[in-house]
């Protein structure tokens, strides 16, 4: 159940009533909001006075609901992203920092094409302790260096939470892994500040449990979570993933956050983005994540999936009309 308290409810009924409950209390501009399990339908008589308003759900999927809020743009410096947004941010970049050059090389392909948001992670979720884990605080530093000079929007990953400050301190966007989405120490770290958080879905979970993931940043009160459907695996082992279009029609229909749809991942294999991409913005989705590599065949991690600059040159062409269609503007 979620309510909205009146700015003036005295603290001691509150917080009578939250030590009984698992609630979050999150003072926001007009309203004091409360939250807690959907098993409740009812409030205390002492809280009635203060009521301004009350919703109450079937289940815990409740401040992501389009039941409580139409959609949400969020806010990322000087773009936005959400079904309401002018713009669609197409994210680019390699899946992991390898060098100086590497990254000022991406940036300038991204300004070239007027394009404002890079990806490249830092810190590497990988399947085996032998594949190369990122350049950590250096690849940090790399990607801000570069992103700043160029004034662009960066996004990386956080793994854990032994490094969650540096990377909300240098990235723009915090990455949430696909094997990091039930970290809850993470999760609940990123509830407390305003980072803008994408957070991917795991790859073997139910959209109940990804939109519950989601519930546990913004019920520690940061509303700006982006999600992203980056494949789940199924019985098919001839791709990598198998990317669950039908869960973003779901959360069209369901959920206020904006969705972002990332085929590298899902696909494993760069034969076929542009194909998935058009896909993508043609279904209405939010944004695309696309890895993007100078020389894909050299990368150090994702190397069968990341595209050149020809090939993604080609993307931006073949999406545009779809873009357009859907009356906005690659960012
Ligand atoms: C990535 O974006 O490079 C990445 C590791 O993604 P995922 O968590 O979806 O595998
Ligand atoms: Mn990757």
């Amino acid at each position: 159940m979620i309510l909205h308290l009146d700015k003036n409810t005295p603290n001691k009924i509150i917080n009578s009533y939250v030590e009984n409950t698992s609630s979050f209390v999150n003072v926001k501009q007009e309203y004091i909001q409360l939250v807690n399990s959907s098993v409740n339908k009812n409030f205390p008589k002492e809280l009635s006075p203060f009521v301004l308003q009350e919703f109450v759900f079937e289940n815990d999927i409740q401040l992501a609901s389009i039941q409580y809020k139409t959609h949400r743009e969020i806010p990322i410096k000087h773009i936005s992203i959400g079904r309401n947004s002018p713009s669609l941010p197409l994210i680019m970049g390699p899946c992991s920092v390898e060098s100086t050059e590497q990254i000022n090389q991406v940036a300038q392909f991204l300004t070239t094409n007027r394009l404002s948001c890079i990806r490249a992670g830092a810190f590497k979720p990988r399947t085996s302790p032998y594949s190369f884990q990122g350049l950590e605080k250096k690849g940090l530093d790399i990607l801000q260096e570069t992103a700043k000079k160029k004034q662009l929007i960066t996004f990386s990953e956080a793994k854990n939470a032994e490094h969650i400050n540096q990377v909300i301190n240098q990235a723009d966007v915090v990455q949430i892994g696909t094997k990091s989405m039930y970290d809850q120490a993470l999760l609940k770290a990123l509830g407390k500040t305003n980072k803008p958080v994408l957070l991917k879905r795991g790859f073997s979970s139910t959209l109940q449990e990804f939109i519950q993931a989601a519930e546990f940043i913004l019920c520690g009160g940061n509303e700006n979570v982006i999600l992203c459907e980056r494949g789940i695996r199924t019985f098919e082992p001839k791709t990598r993933f198998t990317l669950d279009l039908c869960s973003v029609a779901w959360i069209k229909e369901h959920i206020n956050l904006p969705i972002v749809i990332d085929p590298s991942h899902a696909l494993g294999k760069r034969y076929g983005i542009i194909d998935l991409s058009k896909a993508a913005v043609a279904m209405g989705a939010d944004g695309l994540l696309i890895e993007v590599h100078p020389d894909p065949n050299s990368a150090l991690s994702d190397a069968d999936q990341q595209i050149d600059f020809k090939v993604a040159k080609a993307l931006i062409n073949e999406i545009l009309p779809l873009v357009e269609l859907n009356n906005k503007k690659l960012c």
